[in-house]
């Protein structure tokens, strides 16, 4: 900037309006509707309470309502507690070293009155009415109300950046925002488990998260992210106490080999402490790289206790990261942990092919029926056997013998060159001529009667009661087919099972010392590791209409189920 002689002109400092420099800083604390809410939240879990509902209208840019049954503000501090830097929480800054609450900066409600329109209800315990005060840039507006009120505190933050027009104009999507809101809600809620939350929108009675004070660890993940994920959890922990790496204990839950999701979610708490920790996850995410499909990410829940005095909580404004001592390390062991525990996990994985060519090639029903599959997490998953790649070879449902005993029965009814097993459908034009023919009868009758009738009429008609008849016949005679067909192949299998049983057993009924030779011979010969893989296998599924895979321990076998028949049953080979 130049003055009127042609100089620099050196600007001069001024100093900033409370107010403007209030607005400034609450842009830095309450950058966002779930930045409001995370500090609202953790508010009422430093006041002790144990259950926590809130009420989203517009996605908090219209209004957040929180409320908790907490320990409540007392009536005298109500006058100070939207001024900037007040707090109940330390009253030196060495407390910070030995801090147990969430909030600490003091500014949090503070900087929400700058920006917002904020009313408070709050009663303590023993109080008989509670007090109602609404607060704008730091202050209050008027005098704090008596009203009905039940223990605790209810905060509802309106309009949210009405005053600061760019940043509300960056919110264009209130479902997004809600969404925000709800990621931190359900973080919260599967730390604080001894807490009950719920979560709606403003006018609806269906809540978008709820969660019981009871619920277990895993129960409340299950009740915010869903049973998929619950079902695939692993616990893990992991532990240092060498003061000259890092001194830590974690536990937490993450998603074994068989979950996967677009991107990851990783809730982290340190201390008590919803943060974030970009290097920890990216860290967990190589482990999972490696087992994972390409593109999947895992679900992670970790939770880190360590020293206070080695966490530096306070280089954010927000909380929202931290920093601590021997990050490195910290992270490496927990690296490793979370690599054994997957390794471990990773032998029960469960794997289903898409739909196979099983269906056209007519498996038989038995292996469309539903067996149910153990999971690991000891839930019973419905799985169709052929969908299966892997099942147990002592199951019987998954073995060849099932598959062969059907297809065993299809050719020998075929076989006979009699009708096809399958159930016949009778065309509707036939069932329609059986049912005219008693009409036709009753008429025939009627026109034998009447002594005038005309004989060619009558003559008509017996015509057609013929032709219905026939039809009627040969009906009954397919029905007949078909069941002396079925008759016949059920004859036909039990006399083959009765063969093959006979078969199997020749030791027992060979008389003739010619067939003990033989059978002596036959099992000095007989191929031991073949017998084994042929008895002990595993069906996986068709790979045309003659080649079969099956398993066999770890191998994969080409089955050709014709010669297999044959050599098994000795049964009209080519
Ligand atoms: P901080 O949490 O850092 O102390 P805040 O601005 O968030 O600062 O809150 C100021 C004070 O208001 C807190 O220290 C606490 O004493 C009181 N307070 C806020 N919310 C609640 C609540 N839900 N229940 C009880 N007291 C509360
Ligand atoms: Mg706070």
């Amino acid at each position: 900037m130049m003055d009127s002689s042609g100089r620099t002109a050196v600007p001069s400092i001024k100093r900033l309006d409370e107010a403007v420099v209030n607005r400034i800083a609450a842009g830095e604390v309450i950058q966002r509707p779930a930045s409001a809410l995370k500090e609202l939240l953790e508010n009422s879990l430093d006041a002790g309470a144990t259950s926590i509902s809130v009420v989203v209208k517009e996605g908090g840019l219209k209004l957040i309502q929180i409320s908790d049954n907490g320990h409540g503000i007392s009536y005298e501090d109500l006058p100070i507690l939207c001024e900037r830097h007040t707090t109940s929480k330390i009253n030196s800054y060495e407390d910070l070293q030995t801090i147990t609450t969430l909030g600490f900066r003091g500014e949090a409600l503070a900087s929400m009155t700058f920006v917002a329109h904020l009313t408070v209800i709050t009663m303590t315990e023993g109080q008989i009415h509670g007090y109602r005060v609404s607060y704008k840039d730091g202050a209050m507006e008027g005098e704090p109300r008596p009203c009905a009120a039940i223990k605790g505190t209810q905060i509802m933050v309106e309009n949210l950046f009405y005053n600061v027009i760019a940043r509300k104009k960056a919110f264009k999507n209130p479902s997004e925002e809600y969404s925000r809101i709800l990621d931190v809600i359900s973080r919260y809620a599967i730390q604080k488990i001894g807490v009950s939350f719920s979560c709606k929108k403003h006018g609806d009675s269906r809540t978008d998260i709820h969660t019981d004070s009871t619920s277990s660890r895993t129960d409340a993940i299950r009740a915010v992210y869903g049973p998929g994920v619950a079902r695939e959890l692993v616990s893990v922990t992991a532990s240092d106490d060498d003061p000259s790496h890092s001194i830590f204990k974690m536990d937490g839950y993450i998603s074994s080999a068989n979950y996967s999701a677009k991107k990851t979610t990783m809730v982290l708490f340190i201390n008590d402490r919803l943060v974030e920790c970009s290097s920890l996850k990216k860290a967990i995410e190589v482990v999972y790289a490696a087992i994972l499909p390409k593109a999947s990410k895992p679900f992670l829940y970790i939770s880190i206790a360590m020293p206070p005095e080695h966490v530096d909580i306070n280089i954010h404004p927000t909380k929202r990261e931290v920093s601590f001592l021997n990050q490195e390390s910290l992270i490496d062991s927990i690296q490793k942990a979370i690599e054994a525990k997957l390794m471990q996990s990773n032998t029960t994985r469960t794997f289903y092919t898409q739909t196979l060519l099983s269906r056209s090639l007519g498996v038989p029903d038995e292996a469309e029926e539903s067996m149910p599959v153990q999971t690991q997490g000891g839930r019973n998953l419905k799985a169709p056997v052929n969908k299966l790649v892997r099942t147990d070879p002592s199951n019987p449902a998954g073995r060849m013998l099932a598959f062969m005993q059907k297809s065993l029965a299809g050719h020998v009814g075929s076989g006979n060159g009699l009708v096809d097993t399958k159930p016949v459908e009778m065309p509707m034009e036939d069932t329609r001529k059986i049912m005219d023919l008693t009409k036709n009868e009753e008429f025939a009758a009627e026109v034998q009667e009447d002594q005038t009738g005309a004989h060619l009429q009558n003559n008509k008609v017996h015509k057609i009661a013929q032709m219905d008849a026939s039809s009627l016949a040969g009906r009954e005679a397919l029905e007949h087919n078909i069941s002396q067909a079925n008759e016949d192949s059920r004859n036909e299998l039990t006399t083959t099972r009765r063969l093959v049983r006979q078969r199997r057993n020749l030791k027992e009924r060979a008389e003739l010392t010619s067939i003990q030779e033989l059978l002596a011979t036959i099992d000095q010969e007989t191929h031991s590791g073949l017998e084994d893989i042929v008895k002990h296998c595993t069906f996986i599924g068709m790979a045309d209409e003659r080649l079969c895979f099956v398993q066999h321990k770890t191998y994969l076998y080409l089955l050709d189920i014709v010669k297999l028949r044959c050599e098994l049953l000795d049964f009209g080979c080519p």
